[in-house]
């Protein structure tokens, strides 16, 4: 009786779940990833061109105020979840190269200058630039996620982190919970465990730091870039590449963020965006409050490609 029954119950208990899922594939893929409007496979019109300007990363300032900027609207990430941000609701670029490096400026409005991510609902602000990894044509017929890319077409982000710019400048290039709690207990003071019988904890990176000894670069002391070079092919496949290549320099003043990112133009590594003067590509941006949560897909954004014109040096031009 007993054996009668169970597969017969399993059976029927397969077919209500499949039923279920079926009936809730809609509701379930929506919760997760919705799908792409048409509108976002048609990038804007008007391009960004990056001017060739014979400067330098320390007359960049000067340089930028040499060309025409574009402005950017942002919105907040309502495709994928976790989804929110929104408060960032416009961003200002400009870009310049001198035939070796490029440089973009970014500047947007933001009351709050957060720029430590320790505690608990601590969060940094951040932006981020994205490139289609090659060269593509981006059109309904031919999509192109302006979000985080698409699954056989990869894109490069430089994301630059206000965290990352201030460990720049702090001693031994590390920001420590104590520097958040400076009067903060800490049960190693008083261990009852000798360092003598337990050396090999005391001196083990991986027993002590996975993130360290894991080579994560958000565990580095010293890391030398406020920048993280890396690249998707979609929601949740961001990936922080083996060789970092982006710098960046950040400022924030009177409620408003002022960055440079910058690389050189070509690179040696297959993971990343290269450009030539003479070259038309895409790009697009994103951008995060710490103040108001933003991290990771909770963040400003805009949902169209933009174009990219690098322009041609001198010398292209005889
Ligand atoms: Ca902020
Ligand atoms: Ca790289």
């Amino acid at each position: 009786m007993l054996k009668g029954l169970l597969p017969k119950s399993a059976f029927l208990g397969s077919v209500f779940i499949a039923l279920f899922l079926l009936c809730n594939d809609k509701v379930l893929s929506q919760g997760v990833e919705k799908e792409v409007s048409v509108e976002e496979n048609i990038p804007t019109k008007e391009p960004l061109t990056v001017k060739y300007i014979p400067s330098d990363i320390n007359n960049a300032e000067k340089a930028f105020e040499q060309v025409t900027s574009l402005k950017i609207e942002t919105q907040m990430q309502d495709r994928a979840f976790p989804n929110g941000g929104g408060s960032v609701e416009m961003l200002e670029v400009r870009g310049f190269h001198n035939g070796e490096t490029i440089f973009f400026n970014l500047r947007w409005d933001d009351a709050t200058k957060n720029e430590r991510a320790i505690t608990h609902a601590q969060f940094r602000d951040a932006v981020g630039l994205m490139f289609p990894l090659d060269i593509v044509t981006i059109s309904p017929e031919t999509p192109f996620s302006p979000r985080m890319g698409d699954r056989g077409k990869p894109v490069n982000i430089w994301h630059w982190k206000a965290d990352w710019e201030k460990e720049l400048h702090v001693a031994g290039g590390y920001e420590h919970m104590e520097d958040e709690y400076p009067d903060m207990f800490s049960d190693f003071d008083f261990n009852p465990n000798p360092i003598y019988f337990h050396k090999e904890a005391y001196e083990s990176v991986p027993f002590m730091s996975g993130g360290i000894a894991g080579g994560s670069l958000l565990s580095q002391a010293n890391r030398g870039r406020s920048v993280e070079d890396l690249n998707a092919v979609g929601f949740g496949t961001l990936t922080s590449q083996a060789h970092q290549d982006v710098k960046g320099k950040g400022t924030w003043s009177d409620g408003k963020w002022n960055v440079v990112v910058y690389r050189p133009l070509i690179t040696s590594d297959k993971n990343d965006v290269q450009f030539i003067p003479g070259m038309r590509t895409f790009f697009n941006v994103a951008v995060w409050n710490g103040h108001e949560g933003d991290r990771n897909g909770q963040k400003s954004i805009s949902i169209r490609w933009r174009p990219l014109e690098i322009e041609r040096v001198e010398y292209q031009n005889d």
